[in-house]
């Protein structure tokens, strides 16, 4: 399935760079922006969808805007790139391990691979994990169904799920 160029966002304006953006810068990125959603009122969530290096769709989670509670980072970053060009063999990085919905439509659809930054042991203290979900669904993430690799990045899960600062003296 070839798709005409016509339509597609003009890159001439874009310097060329020489050497490509490292996994790593690509997660940083993500994150960056899972902070800068939440700093905007939305859940801390971000996702990039990369192509042979290049960026195709970055999202955040878009929950806050209109309630939709499908509207995951790594979702949403699949719906862009989606009007981009084919998304088999893309790359996803994710400020977070993938919950059991954005797996299912990142396996269905082909990639190749998803890097993240803070697994769920990393977001249970902050109630961001998704592990009640995986539970549930009796998913077992050994073996995985495509590869899941962790990263870490410049900002801590606190830095990135805690909230402003608290007295929490006693439970
Ligand atoms: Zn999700």
């Amino acid at each position: 399935m070839s798709q005409p160029l016509v339509a597609s966002t003009p890159l001439s304006s874009v310097t060329p760079s020489t050497s490509l953006q490292t996994h790593q810068q690509w997660l940083e990125q993500a994150v960056q922006l899972a902070r800068e959603n939440r700093q905007q009122g939305g859940r801390p969530f971000a996702a990039l969808l990369v192509r042979d290096g290049q960026l195709v769709a970055s999202a955040v989670n878009g929950i806050h805007l209109d309630g939709d509670p499908t509207r995951h980072a790594e979702l949403e970053a699949l719906r862009k790139a989606s009007q981009c060009g084919p998304l088999a063999g893309a790359i996803v990085y994710a400020s977070g391990h993938p919950c059991p919905m954005c797996l299912g439509a990142l396996v269905m659809n082909g990639i190749a691979a998803v890097y993240y930054a803070f697994d769920n042991a990393d977001a249970a203290p902050f109630g961001f994990d998704s592990t009640a979900a995986y539970q549930k669904l009796g998913l077992p993430l050994a073996p995985q169904p495509l590869p899941l690799i962790k990263l870490s990045v410049s900002m801590t899960a606190a830095d990135l799920y805690g909230s402003e600062p608290q007295s929490h003296d006693h439970e």
